[in-house]
């Protein structure tokens, strides 16, 4: 992903968790670190208020909004109060904040729906925060076989509908079967509509931050 933008003036709250309300728009309902989708984990209640510096090694950043992050509870919890380095691109371990590093230049996709590092750095915040658990391994498989599935059904159904059309043109069909044909050719356009739709929705949240309130 390139980079991500936090908003630059959110209004001023004195608990960190008042920010995930915000945090979960800025970075697209999304954990920065795995890439799970809110939709994927079960909502916003297994995502955290992430402090990029750790709260407990710089508590003055604890509610600083250019501190904060969006990140399912798993990441959180492996990265912990893990900070070795304020210059991980130099010391080649630490942690990269994916507001100031563009993690196109760190990651790739890897064998076998693993994320592979490009950097030192990378393969140490792979190492440490677990990004090639099973469970994101089986997600990212899930994407693209459904991604490959999307694009076979939409394919399917457009030929089909050529077909249909093609046979309309036929001059000499009788007006029964016509409005058999055409009543077929409607209901197929339908289904192409309902599965766009819903395909092109996929990453609508799911869940309300009210329904944990
Ligand atoms: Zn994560």
């Amino acid at each position: 992903m390139a980079l991500l933008h936090r908003r630059p003036n959110p209004p001023r709250h004195s608990s960190y968790q008042r920010y995930k309300a915000y945090l979960r728009e800025d970075f697209a309902y999304t954990c920065v670190y795995c890439g799970i989708h809110e939709n994927e984990a079960g909502g916003p209640r297994y995502f955290s208020v992430e402090h990029y510096r750790p709260k407990s090694r710089f508590p003055a950043l604890t509610t600083s909004y250019p501190n904060l992050l969006y990140a399912c509870g798993v990441c959180n919890s492996y990265k912990g109060d893990d900070w070795p380095s304020d210059d991980p691109l130099t010391d080649g371990e630490g942690y990269l904040d994916p507001c100031e590093h563009d993690f196109d230049q760190h990651f790739e996709p890897g064998r076998d729906f693993r994320v592979a590092g490009k950097t030192t750095v990378a393969d140490y915040m792979i190492r440490r925060m677990h990004l090639n658990r099973s469970m994101m391994r089986k997600i990212r498989r899930n994407r693209q076989e459904e991604a490959e599935l999307h694009q076979q059904f939409v394919a399917l159904v457009e030929r089909n509908l050529n077909l249909l059309s093609a046979a309309l043109g036929n001059a000499a069909l009788l007006p029964q079967q016509q409005s058999e044909l055409q009543q077929e050719l409607d209901t197929l356009q339908a289904q192409l509509q309902r599965r766009t739709a819903a395909w092109n929705e996929r990453w609508e949240p799911m869940f309300s931050m009210d329904d944990y309130r």
